[in-house]
Formats: C-alpha cells, sequence, structure tokens
C-alpha cells in the first residue's frame, strides 16, 4: 500500500455505540464495518478483561491492513475480509452459532475518501472507481459509461437527493466518454445552473458522487439483505446497532426495527452532539438505531 493518507478515521457516535451495544462483558460482538476499527477498538477495550470477543469483518483489504495495525493490542479481536451479506458462512466456518451484539457503522472511511487512487473523491483526479471491495466487478466508470440516461437519472435522484439529477444524467450521457474524477465533476458542474455551484453548503458533485457510490456498492440492497437475516445470528437479549447516513438506509433500518417480531428497538434514534458535529463534519448526518433480540 503506498497511498498518501494521513487523516484518521474519527469514529462515529462511539460511546454511544459501545455503551448502547455491549450489555454482556462475556460475549461475542460482531463489528460488522471495521474500517480503521475505531469502533471495534472500542467494543474490545470495554471486554478485554472479561473474556469477551469481537470479530470484524470488512470487505476493503486496504483498510483492513490499518485496522489490523490499530487493534494490534487486542487480542480479542478477530478480523476478516468479508462482506456482512454472507456473516452466516463466516460465523459458520468459525462455528459461533449465535452472538450477543452486532454492529453496521454505513458509508465510507475516511482512508476510502482521502486516501488516493480510489476514485472515491471529487477532490483528486483519479480513474473512476468507488469500488470498496477492489474483488468486486461493478465500478463506476461502468455506471457512468454504460447505464441508460433513465436509470442514471433515478440514481442520482433516489441516492442522491439530488434536484438536478435529469440534467446530471443527460450531461454525463453527453460527455461520454467520462474516465476520471475530474471529467465527472465537470459533467455535473455543465449541468447545474451557477448558484447551485456556487451556494450549495457541500461541493456540487456531492451529492451526485454519493449516489454513484451506493449504486457501485450496492449498498441499500446489502443493508436490506442483512436486516432480512440479522435477527437470527442474535442470542435472546442479543443486539443490533446500526449507524446509517442516508433518510434510504436510514428507513430501511426503522422500519425492520420496528416491524420485524424478531426484535425491540430501544428507544428512537440516537443523533451526534453538536460538539460531536463540531468536532467531526461526517457525523453531521449520522443516525444510530438499536435493536434488542426478543
Ligand atoms: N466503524 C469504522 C471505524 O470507526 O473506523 C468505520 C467504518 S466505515 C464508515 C464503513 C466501512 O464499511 C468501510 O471500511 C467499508 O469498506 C465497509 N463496508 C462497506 N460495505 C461492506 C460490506 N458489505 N461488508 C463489510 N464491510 C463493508
Amino acid at each position: 500500500m503506498n497511498r498518501i493518507y494521513s487523516e484518521r478515521h474519527i469514529p462515529v457516535l462511539l460511546k454511544e455505540v459501545v455503551d448502547n451495544l455491549v450489555w454482556k462483558p462475556d460475549g461475542v460482538y460482531v463489528d460488522c464495518t471495521v474500517g480503521e476499527g475505531g469502533h471495534t477498538k472500542a467494543i474490545a477495550e470495554r471486554i478485554l478483561e472479561t473474556g469477551g470477543r469481537v470479530i470484524g469483518i470488512d470487505v476493503d483489504s486496504e483498510v483492513l491492513q490499518i485496522a489490523e495495525r490499530n487493534l494490534e493490542a487486542y487480542p480479542n479481536v478477530q478480523l476478516f475480509k468479508f462482506s456482512y451479506v454472507d456473516l452466516p458462512v463466516l460465523l459458520n466456518l468459525l462455528q459461533v452459532h449465535k452472538v450477543d451484539g452486532l454492529l453496521v457503522d454505513l458509508g465510507v472511511s475516511t482512508y476510502q475518501l482521502k486516501g488516493e487512487g480510489r476514485g472515491f473523491s471529487f477532490n483528486q483526479d483519479e480513474p473512476l472507481d468507488m469500488r470498496m471491495n477492489l474483488e468486486s466487478e461493478l465500478t463506476a466508470h461502468h455506471v457512468v459509461n454504460t447505464y441508460p440516461e433513465d436509470r442514471l437519472a433515478d440514481i442520482i435522484y433516489n441516492y442522491g437527493e439530488e434536484r438536478f439529477a435529469r440534467r446530471i444524467a443527460h450531461s454525463i450521457v453527453q460527455n461520454r466518454p467520462i474516465n476520471t474524477t475530474r471529467e465527472l465533476v465537470e459533467a455535473i458542474r455543465k449541468a447545474l445552473p451557477y448558484k447551485e455551484i456556487h451556494n450549495r453548503k457541500r461541493h456540487f458533485a456531492t451529492k451526485t458522487f454519493q449516489a454513484i457510490r451506493i449504486e457501485v456498492n450496492k449498498e441499500l440492497e446489502n443493508l436490506a439483505k442483512f436486516l432480512s437475516f440479522a435477527p437470527d445470528l442474535l442470542t435472546t437479549g442479543g443486539r443490533i446497532a446500526i449507524i446509517s447516513f442516508h433518510s434510504l438506509e436510514d428507513r430501511l433500518v426503522k422500519h425492520a426495527f420496528k416491524n420485524d417480531p424478531r426484535l425491540e428497538p430501544l428507544g428512537d434514534f440516537i443523533a451526534p452532539s453538536m460538539e460531536e458535529i463540531a468536532e467531526n463534519p461526517r457525523s453531521r448526518s449520522a443516525k444510530l438505531r438499536v435493536a434488542k433480540r426478543v
């Protein structure tokens, strides 16, 4: 790994996650999205002296190398390159039949966003990629260059909540081939009215980039699949905690926690404090929901 990367990922709602998830001191917990290991470390720390352990998984092998270094001091953590969609397979291999807690922290890690070479960021000029799992086939290049205009517009509208989705999709199609993040930013710029480019609080390409990333990584499909089997992996009283960053994700989680007879939601969602948002602006749209296996 030779990418330039200096910024550490700050785990979102860290204390809230650990306080709500870790209920059994000698329990087995799965961090389904280890990233750089921020949440994994705090959970492992809490249960280190009491015989608890954490199984951590991520699809991104580069991010996992960082997590391995960050978690070296924790003998109660095991890390695996796995998708949370395949968690039942992994638990079977490990002969773990039920777990006491499951954590999913959705979205993108700072390494993926700020490190060079993965094509997630509109601030760098890189090949269009955006895959979290470097072995998966679908890339942002494929989505941007081959999807029909209507399908692109729907993705940008639904996953990006971008009002100008149709205009952006049209401009993308007109400007093909689009090979780099910079070229994609330019196609978006051409589609937007002047004031949208200059007056938005966040960069004008944010929503479109988010939408394409969600499509490339099948983020909503994966979450829906996970929600369908996850309760069966939990012991009675076991907890499931999910941090979402997008209203579509949160809607899936809220609906599952409320309507799944295997689960009982624990309170309403938890949002970051003003202090946390000031310290870590990435947390601003985070919502943590927790449910208990009944
Ligand atoms: N909680 C982590 C921390 O504090 O360092 C950050 C997690 S980051 C927001 C989300 C992570 O989920 C990324 O590293 C990404 O590669 C991973 N991810 C995305 N889809 C996944 C999947 N289907 N299975 C496992 N990990 C996945």
